[in-house]
């Protein structure tokens, strides 16, 4: 209760859609969570209630214990009051402001001595120094996204949010300041609720992930638990599984499932879910690619296969197969070159039990 956030509302738009959100998350010092989802999913919504920038119909938020707004109790803080720090997808600085102003835009209350010593030290910290006379069109992206960081965290937030931090970058510079921006997360100590819809920037920043789509929550969790076991097709598919496969288990032994998917038994870990309908997802990454010959490996799944097509992506190559089933795997271009690999060859796919994943 001391250091979670509480969500639980149901927010109807009218005539459009419903976002509901119920979710506890740990909200401690420098711990990310992420809301992932595409567009749509309503995660901009819920970052918005949080704020206290919109309110839902039905519901409650409640952080470190102390409620932020009770639709029943009718309670409902002001933002100011639940002191967070808000970053806007586009930044919102104000485009008459220096930087500094913009950054001590928040602190007409306190002493100008105070005001100048809080907006020191972050300049200094997020490394802007020599940059605070600058107005927003005379920085580039980066330099905004720090100014803007800086002007949320200029009010010492209890809880920071960031509404896809990096989606005004373009791509160089947004891969360089995913490792700073959770650098600098880390550093600052503030709990904090990252929006994205990016797969790698979820990956990068969030310790939490919470998935979620068409306005509702499909799953929330440590990043890598979502990742590695998605509960549900929609997880699968948004956390970059490209074999998605409708299979029936035939058995279930000594913790091992057998999985009908077309022509092919495979071998999965047996799931805890009932019902012998799933769907099988397959990760390229966990698709190992040898010659047609080779020998058996401790892999439980060998499968013939044919490649169908072969596309590059920086120093990896996705291979689309044909197993019978459509399967894409994704291997190094060093091991593509030593295969031999090419639109027709035979070759051989091998991936382990735990890699087959049943929702
Ligand atoms: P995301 O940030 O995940 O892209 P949003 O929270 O912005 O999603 O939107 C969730 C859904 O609510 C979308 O279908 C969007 O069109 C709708 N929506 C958001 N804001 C409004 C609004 N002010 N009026 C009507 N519909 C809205
Ligand atoms: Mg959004």
């Amino acid at each position: 209760m001391a250091d979670t956030l509480v969500v639980d509302l149901e927010k109807r738009f009218p005539g459009g859609p419903t976002v509901r959100a119920a979710l506890e998350l740990r909200a401690t010092p420098g711990r990310v969570a992420v809301l992932f989802g595409p567009s749509g999913a309503g995660k901009t919504t819920v970052l918005r209630c949080l704020a206290g920038l919109e309110r839902a119909e039905r519901g409650r938020i409640l952080f470190h214990g102390e409620p932020w707004w009770d639709a029943a109790a009718r309670v409902d803080l002001p933002p100011q009051r639940r002191r967070v720090g808000y970053l806007f997808q586009d930044y919102a600085l104000f485009p008459h402001l220096t930087a500094e102003q913009n950054v001590q835009y928040g602190l007409a209350h306190l002493p100008a001595a105070e005001r100048r010593e809080r907006s020191r030290s972050l300049f200094s910290l997020l490394r802007l120094e020599g940059l605070e006379g600058r107005g927003p069109r005379e920085l580039s992206g980066g330099q905004q996204q720090r100014v803007a960081l800086a002007r949320a965290l200029a009010i010492r937030p209890r809880l920071l949010l960031l509404d896809e931090p990096l989606s005004a970058l373009d791509a160089p510079s947004r891969e360089q300041l995913r490792g700073e921006l959770r650098r600098m997360l880390r550093e600052l100590g503030v709990p904090t609720v990252v929006v994205t819809h990016d797969r790698l920037e979820a990956l990068a920043l969030g310790d939490d992930l919470v998935a979620m789509e068409g306005g509702r929550v499909c799953q929330v969790g440590p990043v890598a638990d979502v990742f590695n076991h998605p509960v549900e097709l929609a997880v699968a598919r948004m956390t970059g599984i490209e074999t998605v496969l409708p299979g029936k288990v035939l058995r279930r032994e000594e913790g091992l499932a057998t999985v009908a998917v077309g022509p092919h038994h495979l071998t999965a870990l047996e799931p805890s879910l009932g019902g012998d309908t799933v769907f099988v997802c397959i990760r390229a990454e966990d698709v190992t690619l040898g010659p047609p010959e080779s020998s058996p490996t401790s892999a439980r799944n060998r499968l013939p296969c044919t490649v169908v097509s072969l596309s590059l992506e920086g120093a990896l190559v996705r291979v689309a197969l044909d197993a019978g089933f459509p399967l894409v795997a994704r291997v190094t271009r060093f091991s593509c070159e030593e295969l031999g690999l090419a639109e027709g060859k035979p070759v051989t796919a091998t991936f382990k039990a735990p890699s087959v994943r049943l929702v």
